[in-house]
C-alpha cells in the first residue's frame, strides 16, 4: 500500500515558490506565504499586497472553520451529524454548508450522477475514509449502492434530511469551494496578486510580480513524484483543479484501486483516464473553483469521450487537460495557447475543438 498525499502538489508548489522569490520591500509587493495542513492535504497561500499577512491568515482561519464543519472523520462536524441522522430526521446546517450542499447537488444533476456526494458509504467500504483499505465484495457494493443517489437527500432551506443509511462525502468538491472562498478573501483585502494551492486545487490570482502568468505544472501520472511534468499551464485569474488516480490508491493481489469511484459500479472508475485537469477563469460572484473540483471528479469518471461531449455541450465555461492510460494528452482549444507540452514526457499531444 502506498499513499502519496503530501506530494500531490509538489510540482505546482515548486513552480510557485520559485516564482515568489523576487518579492521586495515595496508595500504593494509585500508578501506572505504560509503552509496549512488541513483536509488531509498540504495547502499553500502566497499573498501579495499591503494586506497580504492578514489575507493569508484569514484564508487559514476559513479553511480550519470549513474543516470543522465538513470533516467526515470528526464526529463533531455537521457532515457527521448529517451522516448519523436517522431516516427523514432533519439536521440544521450553517449557511456555508448549505451553499456547498446546493452546489454538490447541482453538479450531481449536471453530470447525471458521475459526481455524487452520496457515494460516501462506498468510499468508506474501500477504506479511503480511514486509510483501512480493502476490496469489498460485489454483494456488499450492490447493497451500498442502493443508498447512493442525489435524490435520496433533501435540502430545505438550512435543513437536510435523507433516506435511511444515506451518507455524504464532500472530499470531491470541498477544496474547490474553499478556493472560491479564498478568492473572496483576496478580493476583500484588495490582494493584487497571489497563489493558493489546496491539494490539487490551484487559484492563480492576478499575475506574478514580474508581470508574467503563474505556472501550474501538470504531473505525469506514471511518475507523479518526478519531473518532467506532462505539461505546464500559464494562468492569470484562473482556477486549475486536477483529479488523478495516482493521488490516493492501494494495491492488492497485483491490482491497483484508486479513490475516484464510479457511482454506476461502486468501483474505482476505469475510464481510460489517469488525470483530469479542469481550468476556468475566475469570475466574481460565481462558483468557478467549486465547479472545477466537482467536474474534475465527474469527468474522470466519465472518460475521454463523455468528458469531451460534456465540455462541448454542457454550457459550463471551462477547459480541459486529459491524460489517458494509453499515453495521450488531450488539451481543449481554449487553453491550447497557454499550455506547453513537455517533449521528454513520452506522451503524444492532441488539441481538440
Ligand atoms: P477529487 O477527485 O476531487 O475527489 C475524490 C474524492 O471525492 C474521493 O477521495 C472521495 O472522497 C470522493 N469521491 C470519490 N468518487 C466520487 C464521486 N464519483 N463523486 C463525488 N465524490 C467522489 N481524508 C483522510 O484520509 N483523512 C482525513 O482526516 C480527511 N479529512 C478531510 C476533511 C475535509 C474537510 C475534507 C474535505 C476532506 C478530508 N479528507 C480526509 C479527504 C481527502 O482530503 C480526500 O482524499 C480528498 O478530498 C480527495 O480530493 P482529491 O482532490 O484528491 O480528489
Ligand atoms: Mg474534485
Amino acid at each position: 500500500m502506498r499513499r502519496f498525499m503530501g506530494f500531490v502538489l509538489a510540482a505546482a508548489l515548486l513552480v510557485s515558490l520559485t516564482a515568489c522569490a523576487g518579492a521586495e520591500a515595496d508595500p504593494d509587493k509585500a508578501q506572505e506565504s504560509i503552509q496549512v495542513i488541513a483536509m488531509d492535504t498540504v495547502m499553500i497561500f502566497t499573498v501579495y499586497g499591503e494586506r497580504s499577512t492578514h489575507a493569508a491568515y484569514e484564508a487559514e482561519d476559513m479553511i480550519r472553520e470549513l474543516e470543522d464543519l465538513l470533516s467526515r472523520t470528526d464526529a463533531e462536524s455537521q457532515v457527521s451529524a448529517i451522516n448519523r441522522a436517522a431516516a427523514e430526521e432533519t439536521v440544521a446546517v450553517d449557511e456555508e454548508v448549505r451553499r456547498l450542499l446546493e452546489a454538490a447537488e447541482k453538479y450531481s444533476l449536471a453530470t447525471e450522477g458521475a459526481f455524487d456526494m452520496t457515494i460516501a458509504p462506498v468510499v468508506s467500504a474501500w477504506g479511503f475514509t480511514e486509510d483501512s483499505y480493502r476490496v469489498p465484495s460485489r454483494g456488499e457494493l450492490t447493497e451500498l449502492l442502493s443508498h447512493v443517489g442525489a435524490d435520496k437527500l433533501t435540502l430545505d432551506g438550512n435543513t437536510v434530511s435523507h433516506e435511511a443509511d444515506v451518507q455524504i462525502d464532500l472530499g470531491g468538491i470541498a477544496k474547490g469551494y474553499a478556493s472560491d472562498r479564498v478568492a473572496e478573501i483576496f478580493t476583500e483585502n484588495a490582494v493584487p496578486r497571489g497563489w493558493a494551492s489546496l491539494g490539487g486545487n490551484v487559484l492563480a490570482w492576478g499575475d506574478r510580480p514580474d508581470g508574467t502568468p503563474w505556472r501550474v505544472g501538470i504531473k505525469n501520472p506514471r511518475h507523479p513524484d518526478e519531473e518532467p511534468f506532462v505539461g505546464l499551464l500559464e494562468l492569470k485569474d484562473a482556477y486549475a483543479v486536477t483529479s488523478g488516480s495516482y493521488e490516493r490508491f492501494f494495491e492488492e493481489n497485483g491490482n491497483t484501486y484508486h479513490h475516484i469511484i464510479d457511482p454506476a459500479t461502486g468501483c474505482p472508475a476505469d475510464s481510460g483516464l489517469t488525470s483530469v485537469t479542469v481550468v476556468a477563469d475566475y469570475a466574481a460572484g460565481q462558483d468557478r473553483g467549486t465547479m472545477c473540483d466537482a467536474l474534475s471528479t465527474a469527468l474522470f469518471v466519465m472518460g475521454e469521450e463523455k468528458a469531451l461531449d460534456f465540455w462541448r455541450n454542457s454550457g459550463y465555461d471551462f477547459d480541459l487537460v486529459l491524460v489517458t492510460e494509453d499515453g495521450r494528452v488531450i488539451v481543449t482549444d481554449g487553453i491550447a495557447d497557454v499550455f506547453t507540452a513537455e517533449d521528454e514526457s513520452g506522451y503524444t499531444y492532441e488539441t481538440v475543438s
